[in-house]
């Protein structure tokens, strides 16, 4: 039997395995015949995009509910080891390890933050990224109105000023607030700082906008800063030449991401955010075999430019991979995936979102207009189905590319100024 294998549930896994079912289906390929079999610590996809947001139950889709109709095999287990010459992976699994063949393999083990060396980041931080590291965040914050009166109990530090860092923090004002006592509401404050000499920098005709939404907000914003150290009582910022020292319970580092350490393990140049190169079939290049898709994957998404770490791209690349691993497996001809468009919605909490076309970000619309479409994604656009119907999920495992998310355009667009 062939076996088609599958290294992480996330956006680019979880679409690889159910389009890799659905073109087997489509084949008519038996489960004598072939199989697909994806390996994810957890039993549950993660929509990880969602990681800024409270409530988290919401964000996560129990595996064997979609996996299940799909006919592909969960193996709850942590990929320890690639073997590319044997067509062999090594998994981790209640402790004892395993080796496992595959004809084909798709690697879409994701990212990981960036964590460098700054004194007391590891002990004192929170995060995002994870939804463990989300929910450990949110327990934080519950044990505030417990702690002593100190100075710094009600003020967060995001540090890290890209889509992350912008959108948690301008969830945060109002998440402490439902928190904190009555009397001490006033006492709560979000900074949010970038070693970048604007916040929000590379958002284009957007970027405007989301610092007046910050502003509103009450989120107080340090450009051209980097975090020196961290401790138990707050963090020390740097400009280079001098150092302010913020009082904080909690700060939360949002300092980029990474791919999975997994990719190292291929035969190839990884690019500079340790990415695996593939062709436009999601081929990793070199390696037969072996397929990548998501954040551990750089395709050239429209020919030309590098895809971005994002679920944006990471779902389509799923499902190209998927569909294309079992035709390389039967001496089918292969879809190469292009997309030429490219958006970015960004929350801003009570505030709204903004939403920008292109890749230089022209803004398209702002407010509760782009929320209302920020809310389709997060809530719909990129689940898989729910409903449990095998056609219904193989129908949205397509290897097809969608259309941009539609929204309305607010009456008022602004350029960007500088
Ligand atoms: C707070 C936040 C907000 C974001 N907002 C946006 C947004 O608005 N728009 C957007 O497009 N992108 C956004 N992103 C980025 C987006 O979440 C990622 O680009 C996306 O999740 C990548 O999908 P992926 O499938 O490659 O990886 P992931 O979603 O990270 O999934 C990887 C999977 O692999 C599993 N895995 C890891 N290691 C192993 C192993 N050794 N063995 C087996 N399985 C393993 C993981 O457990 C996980 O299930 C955001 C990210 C964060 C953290």
């Amino acid at each position: 039997m062939k076996r088609i294998l599958v290294i992480g549930a996330g956006f680019a896994g979880l679409w690889s395995a159910l389009s890799a079912a659905r073109k087997l289906d489509e084949l008519h390929h038996g489960a004598d015949e072939a199989e697909v079999a994806i390996v994810n610590p957890a039993p549950f996809h993660s929509v990880r995009v969602r990681n800024y947001e409270q409530p988290l139950d919401p964000t996560l889709v129990q595996l064997d509910t979609v996996l299940g109709p799909a006919g592909v095999k969960l193996i709850q287990a942590k990929a320890t080891d690639i073997d590319s010459a044997n067509r062999r992976v090594c998994i981790e699994r209640d402790g004892a390890t395993e080796a496992l063949d595959y004809d084909r393999l798709i690697l879409a083990a994701g990212s990981v933050l960036v964590r460098p060396p700054i004194p007391g980041l590891e002990r004192f931080s929170f995060d995002v990224d994870t939804y463990a590291g989300a929910c450990k965040l949110q327990a934080h914050l519950l044990t505030l109105p417990a702690l002593p009166d100190t100075p710094g109990r009600y003020t967060a530090v995001v540090v890290g000023a890209g889509l992350t860092g912008i959108e948690l923090a301008a969830e945060l004002p109002s998440r402490l607030r439902e928190i904190v006592a009555d009397d001490d509401r006033g006492k709560v404050r979000v900074v949010l700082a970038d070693r970048s000499t604007h916040i929000a920098h590379a958002m284009g005709g957007a970027q405007p906008v989301i610092e007046g939404a910050l502003k509103t907000l009450d989120v107080d914003t340090r450009a051209g800063v980097s975090l020196e150290s961290l401790d138990a009582q707050g963090v020390t910022l740097t400009d280079g030449a001098t150092s302010e020292r913020i009082e904080a319970a909690t700060v939360v580092w949002c300092g980029g991401m990474h791919a999975n350490a997994l990719a190292g393990q291929l035969p190839v140049t990884l690019d500079p955010l340790g990415r695996v190169p593939v062709d436009a079939f999601l081929r990793a290049e070199g390696v037969p075999g072996v397929f990548a898709a998501g954040d551990c994957a750089r395709i050239l998404i429209d020919g030309t430019r590098p895809s971005v770490m994002s679920c944006q791209h990471g779902r389509p690349m799923g499902r190209y991979a998927g569909n294309n691993a079992v035709c390389d497996l039967f001496g089918m001809e292969m879809l190469p995936l292009s997309i030429d468009w490219y958006t970015t919605i960004c929350d801003l909490g009570p505030w709204g979102a903004v939403y920008t076309e292109g890749w230089d970000r022209k803004l398209v619309s702002e407010g509760e207009t782009a929320k209302a479409t920020k809310r389709t994604i997060n809530g719909e656009r990129i689940y898989p189905p729910r409903t449990g119907v095998r056609e219904d999920i193989f129908r949205a495992a397509a290897p097809v590319v969608q259309t941009p998310p539609p929204t309305q355009r607010n009456p008022t667009q602004r350029e960007d100024p500088r």
